[in-house]
């Protein structure tokens, strides 16, 4: 027999793609790149696990293991021994308990480079041992105002408008008369503890018209010119012995000087997001600050925070650009120098998009096209709207993989995968609330919020898709006999199946799975609820610490979700496209690659071990020796 050949793998998540957007838009010529590798290779359908959530999708692809095993069940995870409500971050590699794709290739003496790819960097145990880790996401980084893993200090805005929404827009002063005609106001905020102030000057042109603002610092040097919709060049401050960088763009400025709007990036520190170390010092000269995250304070694409800001959808889709643009980059630039047998990258850019603008799209799967007609916020010029920035950040993606695809020879195997879908949704349940109602959730006053009273608490809906019953001898506020369990679990059931929407009169929302129904779901194990909850099209859930008490179980909450959906949905499908040495030309298939395929799938081609606690299959179909 002969020896198979060394081959290479570039493996390029575009997180959130969702399966019907990227058919009609290969079909429509809108994604050249990877068109090409859907021509010389193959296109299948990519069923994501349930939940069909980033930390146990991506997971399932690179572990070949299912979430009960693999143990990412959720974006949240609860260890059982601490109260219900302590929960921790999934997408860290410490808690994750199955072999990595990365580490076989390790063991196979390959070369692992991960380019700020979904948890890859945790606390105290790394994927990767001798490869080459840059950034490395940990998925806590949605929460509006929390930081990212790396940064110095958080995105934020400055206006003379009146906002308030958030600490991380800061009102600034109206800019007042200085010397030479300019006007005058200023920038501060904290890096590490440090303030940094700006004074920010605008100049008039020859007609008296305010087109510039420049950015002086304390020592009185000019920092950055800017006209209107213009970066600055990267700005570097010192905090204590870190050095951080940003960029400032110029979003507003009246002709009359009075209204201005700047946006600070977030700041990248210089070094310290490498693996090995001294690697960032390096990439940061030779490519530039590592755009760890692209957030704003504010929601792009909403109507009124469009209205409040303007440009905010145009800075958010350009950062989205750059950050692609730096990831492309930066892996050339590491491929070239110190070489690669697996490099695996993500952009998410697709995903975050899909959960602003992707309520506002219709149901599209014909099973549960019906529910279009009940959305009560359905607005065909909305929808129009959304579907056109869907289709825009989706052609950044394209053109992301462009860039990466001039790092793969004849050798490389190429994957364009993504993890999930969007479904759209227009109302959120929030189900501590209900089970409250239902007596079987108790709260007392703290102030002016309110708090679990454990003593009285019978379940507690602590992540997106789980419920636990508070039971005695397993948690450590327990009021529950366990000879109760059973019935009790039957009450929290019927509690939420007894719910309906006021608005729409919708009923039969919950599909209620019991822990033991969940294992052909390839959900088991300690870490999952002893209620596992899914959605119709159109519903999310939140789960609360603690009810608020004006809040009502239904509200209006338009945005696009795909956790609390059947993996199974049209528009919750992903990806994957594979295409190199080894793969049959198939184009366009029919077909469907499960999540939990793609690691003895790829371990097979690349000639490496298959991770250990692999359940998936080779994918023979697309493979051709
Ligand atoms: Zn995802
Ligand atoms: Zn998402």
């Amino acid at each position: 027999m002969r020896s198979k050949p060394h081959r290479k793998l570039l493996f390029i998540a575009l997180d959130g793609f969702r399966l019907d957007v990227f058919k009609d838009m290969l079909e429509e010529g809108l994604l050249p790149n990877i068109e090409g590798l859907v021509n010389s290779g193959a296109f299948l359908e990519l069923l994501p696990t349930y939940p069909a959530i980033t930390p146990a999708s991506w997971t399932s692809m690179i572990t070949g293991s299912w979430p009960g095993t693999h143990g990412l069940i959720c974006f949240q995870l609860h260890f059982t021994g601490e109260r219900l409500d302590v929960l921790h971050n999934a997408f860290q590699p410490e808690y994750v308990n199955a072999e990595t794709l990365w580490e076989c290739a390790e063991r196979a003496g390959r070369r692992v480079v991960l380019v700020h790819f979904p948890g890859t960097r945790g606390a105290r145990k790394l994927a990767v041992e001798k490869g080459i880790i840059i950034g490395g996401r940990v998925m806590g980084h949605y929460t509006v105002g929390e930081f990212g893993t790396f940064e110095l200090a958080p995105t934020r805005i400055f206006t003379t408008r009146e906002v308030g929404a958030d600490k991380r827009i800061m009102q600034i002063p109206t800019p007042s008369p200085s010397e030479d005609g300019m006007l005058k106001t200023r920038i501060t905020f904290e890096v590490q503890g440090h303030t940094i102030n700006y004074d920010v000057l605008i100049v008039p042109d020859d007609s008296g018209r305010y087109r510039e603002a420049r950015i002086i610092d304390a020592d009185g040097r000019c920092l950055a010119r800017l006209r209107l919709n213009e970066w600055s060049d990267p700005i570097s401050v010192k905090a204590g012995d870190r050095i951080g960088i940003f960029r400032l763009k110029l979003m507003e400025l009246s002709e009359d000087g009075s209204r201005l709007t700047i946006i600070q990036t977030h700041v990248s520190p210089a070094d310290g997001y490498t693996i090995p170390a001294d690697l960032s010092a390096e990439i940061t000269s030779k490519i530039g600050a590592f755009p760890e995250r692209v957030e704003l304070p504010l929601t792009p694409f909403r109507e009124e925070n469009e209205r409040l800001i303007p440009s905010l959808g145009r800075t958010y889709i350009e950062l989205g650009w750059q950050q692609a643009d730096w990831l492309a980059r930066t892996s050339s630039y590491i491929a070239k120098k110190y070489g690669f047998d697996l490099l695996f990258t993500e952009w998410h850019e697709i995903d975050h998009t899909n959960h602003y603008v992707g309520g506002y799209i219709p149901i599209m799967d014909p099973s549960y096209k019906h529910l279009n007609r009940k959305n009560p916020y359905l607005d065909e010029e909305r929808a129009e709207r959304a579907l056109k920035i869907t289709r825009e950040i989706c052609r950044i993606g394209d053109s992301f993989v462009g860039e990466m695809l001039k790092l793969a020879d004849e050798d490389t195997i190429v994957v364009v995968a993504s993890d999930h879908g969007i479904v759209p949704a227009h109302t959120q349940i929030n189900v501590n609330r209900a089970l409250m109602e239902a007596g079987l959730l108790a709260v007392e006053e703290d102030g002016s919020s309110l708090r679990i009273d454990w003593s009285r608490t019978i379940a507690y809906h602590w992540e997106r898709n789980f419920i636990s019953i508070n039971l005695k001898g397993r948690e450590p506020t327990g009021i529950v006999d366990p000879e109760d369990y059973w019935d009790v679990r039957e009450e929290v059931i019927s509690a939420l199946n007894r719910l309906e929407d006021p608005k729409t009169g919708e009923k039969n929302i919950f599909m209620l799975f019991r822990r033991e129904e969940c294992q052909p779901l390839g959900l088991y194990g300690e870490r999952i609820g002893d209620i596992f909850l899914l959605l119709k099209s159109g519903y999310t859930t939140w789960p609360r610490l603690t009810p608020k008490p004006e809040e009502k179980v239904f509200q209006k909450a338009i945005g696009g979700a795909h956790t609390f959906f059947h993996p199974t949905i049209l528009e919750n499908k992903g990806i994957f496209v594979i295409s190199g040495p080894g793969i049959a030309e198939k184009g366009e298939t029919k077909e469907t690659i499960r999540a939990v395929d793609v690691a003895s799938t790829l371990a097979h081609l690349l000639n490496i071990p298959t991770p250990s606690k692999n359940q998936g299959s080779v994918y023979w179909n697309i493979i051709k020796e």
